[in-house]
């Protein structure tokens, strides 16, 4: 149980300012006529926005977050 929990932890993305997993974006490469989801544009950092910081973020795991809450 606890580690289905950790793993699930583990593969949540949220942003590294706030702790937001709801609000991060990223930009996308989309198809203009099927609107399918063609891929990541980078993994350049300008390219990931927090909507709740406004600003440009880096993601870290869920899992991530919370252990450098603790401190
Ligand atoms: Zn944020």
């Amino acid at each position: 149980m606890c580690l289905k929990i950790n793993t699930m932890k583990n593969e949540i993305l949220v942003c590294c300012e706030c702790g937001s997993s709801e609000s991060i974006q990223i930009k996308v490469w989309n198809y203009v006529n099927s609107n399918e989801y063609a891929g990541e544009c980078t993994d350049d950092s300008n390219d990931r926005w927090c909507e709740d910081c406004e600003e440009h973020v880096n993601f870290i795991t869920q899992q991530e977050w919370e252990t450098e809450n603790k401190k």
